[in-house]
């Protein structure tokens, strides 16, 4: 029997009966659910006094409805009801109306299950996601997820500011076709691979507008339930103008700003490479020292900046010998050096004597039209099995080059540390 009491107070759910518009039976779900302090504070009442105001019309609709003889036996469809308890707090209920007959009289079996908590938690969950949503939409970096082929399954909407693509153009493709350089995108796969995880990991990325940027990406690998590599998920940032800055902060660290040559730092570092290079290779090596000759003078006779304007038509005259293999540096105010790998002593002396047939050919003029000449002096310095480092190289071609200079100026020097004595000294005709 539906109204049997044992059967009702065991029922999770809040019952009610009633029997001409007023309770008859409560069980103990509906007086927890009332805030009763008993079911005797529910009997005799009309369901109607517990229910909010703004329902009161819909409810006693459905009521009726339930009532009428054709729902006899059918339960109408839950609807959310706004209760006030007996404590007079505010519930929302999920009920439920069917018509039944009690003790041989037509009567009516609520059913109510408190949503109360549920509305909340809902509530909850539609704030957190919005939150996430809010953060996700203005995320400076782009969310990704690829699959274990590469494909991409899932891209955040940052990816539009950072590639110009609308995320469902990713979607979809694999990330290859962004990696300008396939190194980049290998790179990071053996890392993962290796890893697990990368962090920071350097790449460049193609925009849709065919622009080259720098990225950075922290992402890690997925794995399946049987432990199977499954993809990877991660996040990308544009970097382009931290990366900008630091090229630019390494020019401007390696860069000699007069004359757009490598400073003495940066060249003594190229220079050691090269000359590693040279030894395990087994090839020729040779250095040239250069230094202007009297060049105090004419600073003190055309002024500071008219110095500065002869260094750098220096510079660039020397530039014009050069091969894309060599290394031209500023090693100090007028001093400067040129490092010609696969070069033979023989040919760098060929080289020296272009380059000083050039420089005593530059015609420079003042700011008064006076017009002037200059020169150099070299030093030239050839790689030699017995030397122990770039050292040994340097002080050769340093010693010519004052060799060159006791010598009356304008012409190349080199000494040959191949002699018996260490040190014999040649000096080639110009
Ligand atoms: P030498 O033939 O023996 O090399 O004589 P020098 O006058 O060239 O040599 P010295 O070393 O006595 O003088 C070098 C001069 O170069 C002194 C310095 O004022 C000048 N100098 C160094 N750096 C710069 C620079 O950046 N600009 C200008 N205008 N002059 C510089
Ligand atoms: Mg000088
Ligand atoms: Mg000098």
């Amino acid at each position: 029997m539906l109204t049997d009491p044992e059967l009702l107070s065991a029922l999770p759910v809040a019952v009610l009966v009633t029997q001409q518009g007023v309770i008859r039976i409560a069980n103990e779900a509906s007086v927890t659910l009332l805030e009763a302090d008993g079911p005797e504070q529910l009997m005799g009442r009309p369901p109607a006094d517990f229910v909010h105001t703004i329902d009161k019309l819909r409810s006693s609709n459905r009521i009726h409805q339930a009532s009428e003889p054709e729902q006899a036996g059918q339960a109408n469809k839950p609807s959310e009801f706004r209760i006030r308890t007996c404590k007079g707090n505010l519930k929302m209920v999920l009920i439920s109306t069917v018509a039944i007959a009690l003790d041989g009289a037509p009567a009516l079996l609520m059913c109510g299950m408190d949503m109360t908590h549920q509305n909340e938690i809902q509530e909850q969950l539609r704030e957190s996601e919005q939150t996430f949503r809010r953060l996700f939409e203005s995320m400076q970096d782009v969310y990704y997820r690829t699959n274990a082929q590469g494909v991409v399954q899932h891209v955040g909407p940052g990816v539009r500011r950072v590639l110009g693509y609308e995320p469902h153009e990713i979607e979809g493709r694999t990330a290859e076709s962004y990696y300008p350089q396939s190194s980049d995108r290998d790179a990071f796969k053996a890392a993962i691979m290796e890893h697990g995880e990368v962090s920071d990991f350097p790449g460049q990325m193609v925009r849709k507008d065919g622009t080259i940027i720098d990225i950075s990406i922290s992402s890690h690998a997925l794995f399946d339930h049987n432990g199977n590599f499954a993809g990877v998920e991660g996040i990308y940032r544009d970097v382009t103008q931290r990366k900008n800055l630091e090229r630019e902060l390494q020019r401007l660290a390696t860069t000699d700003m007069l004359t757009g040559m490598a400073n003495r730092r940066a060249f003594l570092e190229l220079a050691e490479a090269t000359y590693q290079r040279a030894r395990t290779a087994g090839e020729p090596l040779t250095l040239l020292m250069l230094d202007l000759d009297h060049f105090k003078s004419i600073n003190d006779r055309f002024g500071h900046l008219e110095g500065d304007r002869v260094l750098v038509e220096f510079a660039r005259t020397i530039k014009t010998h050069l091969r894309a293999s060599d290394t031209v540096g500023r090693l100090g105010g007028e001093e400067f050096g040129l490092l010609l790998p696969l070069t033979t002593p023989a040919e760098g002396a060929d080289v020296a004597a272009r380059i000083l047939d050039a420089i005593r050919a530059l015609e420079l003029t003042d700011g008064t039209g006076h017009s002037y000449r200059i020169t150099t002096s070299m030093g030239l310095g050839a790689l030699h099995l017995s030397d122990r480092s770039l050292r040994d190289l340097l002080d050769r071609a340093d010693q010519a080059l004052y060799l060159a200079k006791h010598r009356g100026r304008d012409q190349l020097a080199m000494i040959d540390s191949g002699g018996p004595c260490g040190t014999p000294l040649t000096e080639t005709p110009h």
